[in-house]
């Protein structure tokens, strides 16, 4: 008789397709963040003024409704300079990264990152393909563009690269990304700008010229909704037509799409927290010289440092002080680094108050 019993047993033997099985789990240290958030390259602070007044003025009507995502992306496309057809909001770059997978990649394509990166493209990718290349990069973390370009083939189907980078801070020079798009006219370039506004340099104007170039670009950093979930895709009209194709129409929810508009209109809260950010930065990075702490050159809201061995007790003894850091020793050449998240001038005091005073107490001295 088929019990419940020997029902959820034989439920136990269901296996996923065997890209699942065989993909990397991505498990970001989430629980108890009640600190000084200094760890996963959020806003340290608050989103626009502008957007609170939105946020409390949601109706209960309005929570009633399912999400209109065009009205929004009319007014998003308008700021950037767009036509509403290039653009696509999306729950986060997150899934911004998951569409462009889904939709471009079969079994046998291949697609090509530079490593270290942002972990997520290489779960999704690896969710479609197991065809991944990724191209390390060399001591100083900066892009390998020559290993890079080389490693183009007529398989190449989707190409990633963020810049700024992370964890590393590093850019990628706008004409070595459009050569990249150039040499893979067969593939799609997507460019995570996630961390766009702590550097400035942008290819959403290139749209024109490189027709396989796709731009992404978060709300969660500098504008400071990252548990609103929502990004975007922007660039060439008829290839997002195809991405729109694989996403849900109600992806992104009512209340950050509210709340965007606001966002998007506050300049002066964006230029200020951009200049917190920038200001901050040449603070961390001066204070990790004075410390003697070996570090990488960020344009974006955070430094990598080189802590060596001792890099998870530092992230320890600064938890035990109330602020939060991310070790990144697993990522690919980064053994003993651990990166630091820029915000407000009192939160990069408190940082590197901390940092001072961890570092003597675990008895670190540089190894580099
Ligand atoms: N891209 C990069 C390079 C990131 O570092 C992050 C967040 N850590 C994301 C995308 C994800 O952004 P979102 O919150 O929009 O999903």
């Amino acid at each position: 008789m088929r019990t419940t019993t020997n029902l959820v047993t034989e439920l136990k033997t269901v296996r996923p397709r065997k890209a699942v099985l065989e993909m990397p789990e991505y498990h970001p240290p989430l629980a108890g963040r009640d600190a000084l958030r200094l760890d996963f390259n959020e806003n340290t602070f608050a989103p626009s003024p502008k957007v609170m007044e939105r946020l409390r003025a949601v109706t209960g009507e309005e929570l009633t409704k399912y999400p209109e995502r065009e009205p929004v992306e009319r007014i998003v496309a308008k700021h950037f300079g767009l036509q509403p057809e290039q653009v696509l909001l999306t729950n986060g770059v997150d899934e911004a990264i998951h569409l462009m997978c889904v939709t471009f990649l079969d079994a046998d394509d291949e697609a090509l990152i530079s490593t270290p990166t942002f972990f997520m493209y290489d779960v999704n990718i690896k969710m479609m393909t197991p065809h991944l290349r990724k191209v390390q990069a060399g001591a100083t973390l900066e892009f390998p563009f020559e290993r890079f370009m080389a490693a183009i083939t007529e398989r190449t189907k989707l190409i990633i690269v963020a810049s700024p980078n992370n964890p590393t801070g590093a850019v990628v020079k706008r004409e070595h990304l459009l050569a990249i798009a150039a040499a893979a006219p067969h593939a799609v370039m997507m460019v995570d700008e996630a961390y766009y506004h702590f550097h400035g340099e942008s290819t959403m104007k290139d749209f024109a010229t490189a027709p396989n170039l796709i731009v992404a670009r978060t709300f969660s950093k500098a504008y400071g909704l990252a548990n609103l979930r929502v990004g975007m895709l922007a660039g060439n009209a008829e290839l997002l037509k195809f991405v729109r194709k694989t996403g849900s129409p109600y992806n992104v929810n009512g209340v950050a799409l509210a709340c965007l508009p606001a966002a998007i209109a506050d300049d002066e809260y964006i230029a200020w927290y951009t200049e917190q950010v920038r200001v901050g930065r040449e603070r961390m990075m001066n204070g990790l010289r004075e410390l003697g702490v070996p570090f990488f050159f960020s344009h974006a809201n955070f430094v990598l440092m080189n802590i060596g061995p001792k890099h998870k007790a530092l992230v320890e003894t600064m938890h035990t002080r109330g602020v939060l850091l991310r070790d990144r020793s697993t990522d690919p050449g980064c053994d003993g680094f651990v990166r630091i998240t820029i915000g407000l001038e009192e939160h990069v005091t408190r940082g590197l108050d901390a940092l001072a005073a961890s570092l003597q107490e675990i008895e670190w001295v540089p190894t580099v």
